[in-house]
């Protein structure tokens, strides 16, 4: 481990972001600008000195101000120059949703990563359940929202954690719950999209699985390539390797690789960096290409303010010197950090939309129309079925009255042959009288 003696970079200066905990209960004290820092790095005025944050310095603002339409003096000005400054107020004014799934075994520092990346303490009320419970324990959904407000642009961040995942001696199963929920969550989303209402719908939709895996070992285990495997499709997954203080630096480079290979070797896809347009200035790509070059990320967490040569950093102190989160030479925090909060999170909810929920929605319409045409098969062949019955209905009332005519005749015919027979007798009868009058 690398101890502390370069000045370390200065925690950011300026306004911290408003909190307000809508789960985990009350506000949260925001322990320095990290967010607003990230954000501002985009702006080109952050002050902070590491590598990624200073490649950024240079990077124009977000949304150039337009030119106010002026009719009388400017002929040549049309005014849809304004339409970015538009669609970021609307934007700002309506606020942003983002979803964040945690999974990983307990233990791996997944909190307290959350709580850093975020300025919050959405695990304040936390109860670790003790060894006898997690022997039996099942993983389930804890789903904890945060309101974060950085500048006048709100965020409601909700943190999807499955407390118990891979706690017990069984956990074949573990991966259900997670992909259980995305689902629900495209399910829900697709309903409230197909009814009257859809002014108001809530995105509750998973944009991004941070998934934790452990430091010891030597690669991923059977456990996280079976949940890797069924969760790809569904949702963006972004690797981390937890607690990567544990690990020296080849040690982190090897691990890094055997991870990158086995999931090659499984033909497992993790949430894939979008190509850098050409026109982006070089800082940017440059930036962009030490990103995905970190990929799984391998990050440290602490909620410590610690004072190193007279500056506060957010950091673990140990017998032999301080690791500080933030510089990106102990742990790829500030680049996960930059990725999901400054550079990457728009395309993480596009692609949970454009491909995650499209697949999705395509799978429901198909088995709609599979259903719908199962129901009609059906139909056809209940209409079929009893027109064959009506059918046999009446061959059999055909055959009984046919059964009854027979009868009808054939007792005529008896009557018939009984009239006769007396009609002989009676006539016998006669003949017999006139021959005794004769007498
Ligand atoms: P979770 O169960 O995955 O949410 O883990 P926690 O965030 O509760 O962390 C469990 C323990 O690991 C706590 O004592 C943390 O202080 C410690 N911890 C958290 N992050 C790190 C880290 O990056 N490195 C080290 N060495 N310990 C950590």
């Amino acid at each position: 481990m690398k101890q502390q003696q370069s000045t370390p970079p200065p925690l950011p200066q300026s306004q911290p972001p408003s909190l307000s905990l809508s789960q985990a209960g009350g506000a949260a004290a925001a322990e320095g600008s990290v967010v607003a820092n990230a954000i501002s790095s985009l702006n080109g005025t952050n002050n902070n000195n590491n590598s990624i944050d200073a490649t950024t310095k240079t990077r124009p603002p977000l949304y150039p101000k337009p030119k106010t339409p002026s009719f009388d003096k400017d002929r040549d000005y049309i005014g849809f120059a304004t339409l970015p400054e538009q669609v970021h107020r609307k934007s700002v004014k309506r606020g942003f949703e983002f979803t964040l799934m945690v999974v990983g075994e307990s233990g791996l520092g997944k909190s307290t990563l959350i709580n850093s990346l975020f300025l919050g303490d959405l695990y304040k009320n936390r109860q670790m359940p003790n060894v006898e419970e997690r022997i039996e324990k099942t993983t389930r959904v804890e789903k904890k929202t945060m309101d974060i407000e950085e500048r006048g642009v709100r965020l409601r961040l909700t943190v999807v954690d499955t407390p118990g995942f891979g706690d017990a001696i069984n956990c074949e199963d573990s991966w259900r719950v997670c992909t259980q929920y995305i689902d629900e969550q495209f399910r829900q989303y697709f309903t409230d999209e197909s009814g009257l209402n859809r002014r108001n719908i809530q995105d509750n939709r998973v944009h991004c699985c941070l998934y934790f895996v452990p430091p010891w070992g030597h690669s991923l285990r059977q456990m996280d390539l079976d949940l890797i495997r069924r969760l790809h499709r569904k949702v963006n997954i972004v690797l981390v390797i937890g607690k990567a203080d544990c690990l020296n630096k080849t040690e982190v480079r090897k691990l890094k690789e055997r991870i990158l290979q086995d999931l090659e070797d499984n033909h497992i896809q993790l949430y894939q960096f979008p190509e850098c347009d050409s026109d982006e200035d070089d800082d940017f790509k440059q930036q962009d290409r030490e990103l995905k070059a970190s990929i799984p990320f391998a990050v440290v967490g602490s909620n410590t303010i610690l004072e190193v040569a007279g500056k506060k950093v957010r950091g673990r102190q140990y017998p032999w010197g301080v690791v500080n989160v933030e510089d990106a030479e102990h742990s790829d925090f500030i680049k996960l950090r930059t990725f999901l909060i400054s550079t990457h999170m728009q395309d993480l909810k596009d692609t949970t939309q454009d491909v995650h929920y499209e697949n999705f929605r395509a799978q429901c319409i198909s088995q709609i129309s599979q259903h719908a045409l199962r129901e009609r098969g059906k139909l056809k062949r209940d209409s079929i079925s009893s027109t064959n019955g009506f059918d046999a209905a009446i061959s059999e009332t055909d055959r009984l009255l046919l059964q009854k005519d027979e009868e009808i005749r054939r007792m005529q015919d008896m009557l018939t042959q009984m009239q006769e027979k007396l009609k002989q007798t009676h006539l016998m009868e006669m003949k017999k009288n006139d021959s005794v009058i004769d007498v």
